[in-house]
């Protein structure tokens, strides 16, 4: 049976550079909700200035709304079999929400919490700097933009910081988190679905054990 692969994990946790790895090694989609967040921003639309609001008071976008998309997205040919959720489910409603969809779509839900050590996520978030071009992700604490392994990208001009990764913002996305999204963790656990990663280590120790655990029949 295909699956839907959620994402759980504090801004910061490594969310986006997991399902990143994995649609570009083996092609599973990714499917970031913030990423259309952002994408969506760009338009003057009345609802384009709302979600704009939204985010940059690290709130959430009504679920309904999200939910929609999500749906719309996942219809799509390429989500015919496997997909990630990036961002998606955030509280509980949105969860609930989601197993409907796994019905309709004949897809088992397997979830990974990203563990990450709350005290190092504020520098995570706060010096992450994207490459515009490539999606590359960098942090001038971490891992500073020295070079990037695609030939097309200059660093100097293609560096661009999120507008919700100031301190201020940042906080706000943290706390969030705590109150909307933690409670999931117990969600998943007790259905027997979940998969916890400690996410305080290498990217690539980190994506190999998701990597495999993807592919177990549980
Ligand atoms: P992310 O890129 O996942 O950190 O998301 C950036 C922002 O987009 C979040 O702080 C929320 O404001 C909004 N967002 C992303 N995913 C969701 C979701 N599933 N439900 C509601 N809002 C979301």
């Amino acid at each position: 049976m295909h699956k839907i692969i959620v994402l759980i994990g504090a801004p910061g946790a490594g969310k986006g550079t997991q399902a990143r790895l994995l649609e570009e090694r083996r092609g599973i989609p990714q499917i970031s909700t913030g990423d259309m967040f952002r994408e969506m921003k760009s338009s003057n639309t009345p609802l384009a200035l709302e979600i704009q609001r939204i985010m940059k008071e690290g709130g959430l976008v009504p679920d309904d709304l999200t939910y929609k998309m999500v749906k719309e997205r996942t219809e799509k040919e390429d989500c015919k079999g496997t997909y990630v959720l990036d961002g998606f489910p955030r509280n509980v409603i949105q969860a609930d929400m989601l197993e409907e969809l796994a019905k309709e779509q004949n897809k088992k839900v397997k979830a990974f919490l990203i563990d990450v050590d709350s005290d190092i996520l504020e520098k995570r978030l706060t010096g992450r700097r994207t490459c515009k071009v490539c999606g590359e992700i960098f942090n001038i604490y971490f891992k500073p933009p020295t070079k990037c392994d695609r030939p097309e990208c200059d660093l100097e001009k293609n560096l661009v910081q999120r507008e919700d990764d100031n301190l201020e913002s940042v906080r706000k996305r943290l706390i969030t988190y705590e109150e909307s999204t933690k409670p999931l963790i117990e969600y998943y656990e007790k259905s027997g679905r979940l998969v916890k990663i400690n996410g305080d280590r290498e990217v690539e120790q980190i994506y190999s054990e998701i990597s495999r655990s993807i592919d177990d029949n549980s």
